[in-house]
């Protein structure tokens, strides 16, 4: 399989080119040069496979030559081995036609581990070949760095030094960082915002003494092994409700267009999915950009979901490449054009495009709160504010009655407390296994919010390029 840029103008590469790479050097993002499709045969006969082998099959048409069959099972079924729940990825009925997928079993417990857990693996697999090493950089608000950090910490040929905003982060999203004591993860709390952290972290990869003596690797979701992983469970809960015979709906909460991109290559691999909603908050830049073609950035509003709070959406414009024909050289200049005014508008052609699959929805903080409290009376489920956006949205949709909904669980409900008490009076406890959590040492280095003093920092612990 041979990955090209969605701006038209960097190298092709392989599987393994594009985990290891993250963005293409043009500033495009990779995507497949085509969809591997899927007969109906083809995917009735993945009916009632072990969640690591259904992983297997679906994944092997994108890693082709990169990985064996035997060898990618392996590595499956090693990151989901690691899942707390048997089915991996269990389905949830709410009610007659409102189910939910709970993806938060992995170790911390949001849906990120999913793909960073296989993630994690192939890095280690991957620079093991070669024998170089890679140091990842990253910021995070929350869910990814604890996801990234569980999946390659201890792991050979690789190096995480994560950036947090000092006293931005729940308690329990900073513990899940600052209490894994492997050597090679690196916590970093840092004064400013999550933007701030980001925008340091950006100045990294294009720092060009930093990028010459350190290879320097994203865990973000602009890596396309994450998607790729992600398309999985859209396959595991349609098989379940009857696919392909019949035809499913899944309702997604939306931040950086990752999760719902999946969903998006799902269909195109022949699975029928009768429509995808993209779910947000009142940061609503994709439901304005899918109902009305205005993709322009505001202020972020902080609300009880913060991995939805977004100002720009990164995986979106894979979504334009694929929906508005495939043209990198229209969309570079597109995306200059918003990158210079932060906005733009769609194309009609891409505007179709999303549309044939594609519906959004936006979701007031009320609109959260009902839909925790109607989970919760229903159903006896507690979820967490992302899965109420997304279960909002699920409820409010002008759907044919035979189709059934899937809703994301995207994160356990312990993982935003204060959150889910304030909705339902109900405190959601930690699972048994990481119930020690604020009883474990935290290690993490504190520093100025300036690009020079991270800069440093990471030069002096980082390993050199082979
Ligand atoms: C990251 C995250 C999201 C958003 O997913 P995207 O792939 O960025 O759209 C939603 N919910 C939770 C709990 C998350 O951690």
């Amino acid at each position: 399989m041979e990955y090209v840029s969605t701006r038209g103008s960097a190298p092709a590469l392989d599987f393994e080119g594009v985990t290891l790479a993250g963005l293409a050097s043009d500033g495009g993002l990779y995507v497949p040069r085509e969809w591997p499709r899927f007969s109906n045969d083809e995917i009735a006969a993945l009916r009632g496979l072990p969640y690591a082998e259904l992983a297997a099959r679906v994944m092997q048409p994108f890693v082709g030559d990169s990985l064996t069959p035997e060898r990618l099972l392996e590595l499956t079924t090693a990151a989901y081995g690691r899942f707390a729940h048997a089915a991996v990825t269990p389905l949830v009925q709410l009610d007659e036609r409102q189910w939910l997928l709970e993806l938060f079993h992995g170790p911390t417990l949001a849906f990120k581990d999913v793909a960073l857990q296989l993630l994690g693996l192939l890095f280690e697999e991957f620079l093991g070949r070669t024998g170089k090493s890679l140091t990842i950089v990253g910021a995070t608000s929350g869910d990814t760095g604890s996801a990234a950090i569980d999946a390659v910490a201890g792991r050979e040929g690789v190096e995480i030094f994560m950036l947090h905003p000092k006293g931005r982060v729940s308690d329990v999203q900073r513990r899940q960082m600052t209490s894994v004591r492997a050597p090679n993860v690196h916590n970093i709390a840092i004064e400013g915002s999550f933007d701030d952290a980001q925008g340091h972290v950006k100045r990294m990869f294009a720092d060009p003494e930093l990028t010459r003596r350190f290879h320097i690797g994203a865990v973000n979701s602009i890596n396309w092994a994450r998607l790729m992983a992600q398309v999985v469970y859209y396959f595991a809960a349609a098989l379940q409700l009857g696919a392909p015979e019949r035809k499913v709906a899944f309702s997604v909460p939306t931040g950086n267009f990752g999760d719902v991109f999946a969903g998006h290559v799902a269909a195109h691999m022949g699975l029928p999915i009768e429509r995808l909603i993209v779910a947000t908050n009142v940061n609503d830049i994709l439901h304005r950009a899918l109902s009305d073609g205005d993709y322009s950035t505001g202020e972020v509003t902080p609300t009880a979901a913060p991995s939805m709070d977004i100002q720009v959406s990164s995986n979106f414009e894979r979504l334009l490449f694929d929906a508005g024909g495939r043209d990198g050289a229209a969309l570079a200049d597109q995306m200059r054009g918003f990158e210079a005014s932060k906005a733009m508008r769609l194309t009609n052609a891409q505007r179709q495009g999303a549309s044939e699959l594609l519906t959004s929805a936006r979701a007031e903080p009320s609109d959260m709160t009902e839909a925790m409290r109607w989970a919760r009376e229903a159903a006896c489920q507690i979820i967490d504010p992302h899965t109420a956006i997304a279960l909002h949205a699920a409820r409010a949709a002008d759907l044919d009655s035979a189709v059934p909904i899937v809703t994301l669980a995207t994160a356990h409900p312990a993982k935003f407390p204060d959150a889910v008490e304030r909705a339902t009076g109900q405190r959601p406890q930690l699972p048994a296994r990481i119930g020690d959590l604020f009883a474990r040492e935290e290690r993490y280095d504190e520093l100025p919010g300036d690009y020079a003093a991270v800069r440093a920092y990471i030069a002096e612990r980082a390993t050199p390029a082979a």
